[in-house]
């Protein structure tokens, strides 16, 4: 079986514990305002891989994943082809590789439940706190969302939550407060980040000849992330 790829990152670090290869699945079939990775969005294009090809490349950087380290599946949207998110997975496993699952979480088969029996981490995407919003700005269910965390709960996968602030979409106490209410229910998150929005992927919009649809909405200030930060960690 093959898989389409965008690109892959060697040394990354944000992506997950340690160092970690990443792997930019091609396509989403999500429509987020703020993506920051409008060339992976169509599903067509990219390059074929195999999933031996892919973990073996992530093999050449096993020395220095450490402990912590190791493969992230990224995107585009990983879970669109579950099935080889998958089979790299496995294969990683058998390589005693940890495995992490970067994803928006917007729906839920049982193929994806196969690919969660191999993942040791989700970074799972939660956009918004209310339902218009995920609708509007991503074309994407909250609840779809929701039932995917209820999944990972039931499985007791660890799972890391991270949220774009983006101003005047959801840099507001409110949605924070509302996500501290999601996020109380679940034992199995272990940390949520906020990020703030970036417009370095203008430079992508731009080669790819298409609008960036918030060129206009500024970059978050460092101490509203504060602000933001302090309400979110406040018991
Ligand atoms: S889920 Fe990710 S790749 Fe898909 S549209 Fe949203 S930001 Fe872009």
């Amino acid at each position: 079986m093959t898989g389409r790829i965008s690109s892959f990152q060697s040394l990354g670090a944000v992506d997950g514990p340690g160092i970690r290869f990443v792997v930019f699945f091609k396509g989403c079939p999500l429509n987020c305002l703020c993506c920051h990775n409008p060339e992976t969005k169509a599903f067509e294009g990219g390059e074929q891989y195999t999933a031996e090809e892919i973990v073996e490349k992530a093999l050449r950087y096993k020395e220095y994943f450490g402990n912590k380290g190791g493969i992230t599946l990224s995107g585009g949207e990983p879970i669109a082809q579950p099935e080889f998110a998958c089979e790299i997975f496995k294969l990683a496993k058998e390589k005693g590789i940890h495995t992490c699952l970067d994803t928006s979480g917007y729906t839920l088969n049982e193929d994806i439940k196969e690919l969660l029996e191999y993942t040791d981490l989700v970074l799972l995407d939660i956009k918004y706190t209310n339902t218009e919003d995920y609708r509007k700005n991503v074309g994407a269910e909250l609840s779809e969302v929701l039932r995917f965390l209820d999944y990972l709960k039931s499985k007791k996968i660890s799972t890391w939550i991270r949220q774009v602030i983006i101003p005047t979409l959801n840099d507001n106490e409110d949605n924070i407060l509302k996500l501290k209410e999601i996020i109380k229910k679940y034992p199995n998150i272990e940390k949520t980040e906020l990020l703030p929005f970036k417009k370095l992927c203008q430079t992508k919009y731009d080669n790819l000849r298409i609008e960036f649809p918030l060129k206009d909405t500024p970059e978050p200030s460092s101490e509203r992330m504060k602000e933001l930060n302090s309400i979110m960690e406040k018991s």
